[in-house]
């Protein structure tokens, strides 16, 4: 079996659901792509500053690199209880916890890897867009990336030190030229054009990293009930309208705890139950010392449910 079938077969026996292969200067226009996305929105450099070196070139950060590895794991095989939906990102949620397995284990797969004499780092790349050079998918007008399935996905990136090329074929139907929903759908001017964002603007930007503050030129009601993220732009999507929440495997425990989760219920929490039940599950958004912004987030929810 050629290299490259090798780890195809073990990132599906690792749980994760496609993988694609790539060369480094497959992805060598990414930090030109990113400099224009700063011109075009001036607002969003002092964020985009801050990942920068993610798209600078691959061989220049890992001289040993000759391929890189991405991977998907759909999130939209589980189910999402219905207390959590509008209030907590699903990315976050369905993506498992560090020592989880319950949906793919990537120390399995790099396991197989180091088993196989396969130098490897999990990559600090742009992995949207490395998904879709690999034909894992394409990049919408909500700058998300999508599968066939949609945009509910996981991407994981590997840089290793064997040449390969593992291209796939997934090219759903572009967005329509005229369509506007997700931009309509962004209560708070995030979603400023087609293919860009100003990321200060973000209700998920605000309920994690930027701790739960309001900042001036944003109004409290934008914010909805979100409590730790923001899927507006995507659930307004056509591409994921067909998804059915309710349908699936379940995730973990979410099914249990998620009465505890709704904003009246998680005031009463103790920090603990904060950090392991809720802030362990928002793939490293929140961090344990932030259990305040929780509270923060849920009792501006429920001010701002009881104005809807
Ligand atoms: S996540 Fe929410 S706030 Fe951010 S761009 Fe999408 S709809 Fe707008
Ligand atoms: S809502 Fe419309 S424009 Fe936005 S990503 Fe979906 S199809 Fe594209």
């Amino acid at each position: 079996m050629e290299l490259f079938q090798e780890i195809y077969e073990a990132a599906l026996a690792s749980g994760y659901d496609n993988c694609g292969i790539i060369a480094p200067e497959d992805i060598s226009d990414s930090a030109a792509l990113l400099k224009k996305r700063m011109e075009d929105v001036p607002s969003s450099i002092g964020f985009y500053e801050g990942v920068k070196a993610n798209y600078e070139p691959v061989k220049e950060r890992y001289p040993w690199a000759k391929s890189i590895v991405v991977l998907t794991a759909e999130h939209g095989k589980y189910r999402f209880p219905p207390e959590l939906r509008k209030r907590y990102a699903k990315a976050f949620f369905l993506s498992p916890e560090e020592g989880h397995t319950e949906a793919y284990d990537h120390r399995k797969f790099e396991n197989w890897m180091t088993a196989h004499g396969i130098r490897w780092e999990e990559g600090h790349i742009p992995l949207r867009y490395v998904g879709m050079k690999a034909g894992l998918g394409i990049i919408r007008k909500n700058n998300f990336f999508y599968t066939d399935k949609g945009s509910f996905v996981g991407l994981t990136g590997y840089i290793i030190d064997r040449e390969c090329v593992l291209h796939q074929n997934i090219s759903p139907r572009p967005c329509a030229d005229a369509c506007t929903l997700c931009q309509k759908a962004c209560r708070s001017g995030s979603l400023c054009a087609p293919y860009t964002m100003e990321p200060m603007r973000c209700i998920s930007f605000w309920t994690t990293f930027g701790k739960g503050n309001v900042p001036p030129f944003l109004e409290e009601s934008m914010f909805e009930e979100w409590i730790c993220g923001c899927d507006n732009c995507q659930d307004a999507c056509p591409h994921n309208r067909r998804h059915n929440w309710d349908e699936g495997e379940p995730f973990s425990d979410l099914e249990e705890i998620a009465s505890k989760l709704v904003p009246g219920k998680l005031l009463e929490q103790t920090d603990e139950f904060l950090r392991t039940e809720v802030i362990a599950k928002t793939d490293n958004h929140l961090m344990p010392e932030d259990t305040n912004v929780l509270r923060i987030n849920a009792e501006r929810a429920i001010r701002n449910g009881q104005n809807a």
